[in-house]
């Protein structure tokens, strides 16, 4: 696995998190007394270029997933701005906020609850296609569909099954060309191969990597697999307690870890 993952000196980001902030708790309980906060995600600021892959590190609880989830408004932040596009997302209305909503995507770790049972995995694909009003001509809206499963590897003629006819990998393949509908700049894609059997995690990995090459992808690619991070992604960020402790090109960061708890982190790995 010796792909040349460097890029050109970057442009203006295409995401800026700025001093982001997120609480749970904290309110009063029924009894007065005050819960005790948790500060989530603690001050984290980073950027991610056009085009470019950041990996986001960290053991279990550390605000990965939560980080991933303000930077796209799925939460709000406590405080701190989220700039995409150069426009500063904090506190937009829900209209103002919809087209970016469509340029920004989510992937989860797991396939079999992000799918929908009752729908054919092509009626899944083609929902943000709808209710965006992207492609209202239904014949199209198939096309579209069918090109998008040719895209993430899929055979067509498979839009009309239901997830539970699916491997875990061909699950997150559908997910993956439903993230995709609606021509992200930028996906966030949480352990995206976590769930998946170790002898396609490469596989998965390789089509966001094909999908970048192709459609100009930009990723926070949050995982455990810091082998993959290394292939895949061209920098990285190491969490730790809501914090980013250390940021900087994998190779860097793999070859001269600075923060103690990331070399505690590389030398787990056999
Ligand atoms: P990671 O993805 O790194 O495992 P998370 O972002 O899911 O971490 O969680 C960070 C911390 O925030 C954890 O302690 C978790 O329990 C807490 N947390 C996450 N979401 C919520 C929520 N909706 N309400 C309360 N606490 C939460
Ligand atoms: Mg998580």
């Amino acid at each position: 696995m010796s792909v040349d993952r460097t890029i050109a000196p970057p442009q203006k980001p295409l995401v800026i998190a700025d001093r982001l902030c997120k609480t749970f708790g904290g309110g009063r309980s029924l009894f007065g007394s005050a819960a005790p906060a948790l500060k989530a995600v603690d001050n984290v600021s980073f950027e991610i270029f056009p085009g470019e892959t950041l990996g986001l590190v960290g053991e279990s609880g550390s605000g990965k997933s939560t980080t991933g989830r303000v930077l796209l408004q799925l939460e709000e932040p406590t405080s701190g701005d989220i700039i995409f596009k150069g426009q500063n997302l904090t506190g937009l209305s829900k209209s103002l906020l919809k087209p970016h909503r469509r340029d920004m995507q989510i992937i989860f770790q797991d396939p079999y609850s992000s799918l929908n049972p009752r729908m054919t995995v092509g009626e899944f694909v083609a929902e943000p296609l709808i209710v965006h009003g992207a492609v209202t001509n239904k014949s199209e809206r198939n096309d579209r569909v069918a090109a998008l499963f040719r895209k993430v590897g899929l055979d067509p003629s498979f839009m009309t099954r239901y997830p539970h006819e699916f491997s875990g990998g061909q699950r997150q393949r559908v997910c993956i060309a439903r993230g995709i509908a609606l021509d992200p700049a930028f996906i966030v894609a949480d352990e995206p191969i976590t769930a998946l059997d170790v002898s396609i995690q490469a596989q998965i990995v390789n089509l966001f990597q094909d999908l970048q090459d192709e459609l100009g992808l930009t990723y926070l690619f949050i995982a455990h697999d810091l082998s993959m991070i290394r292939y895949l992604c061209h920098r990285v960020a190491v969490m730790l307690r809501g914090r980013i402790v250390e940021i900087g090109p994998c190779e860097a960061i793999f070859e001269n870890p600075q923060h103690p708890y990331t070399r505690a982190l590389l030398s787990a790995i056999p």
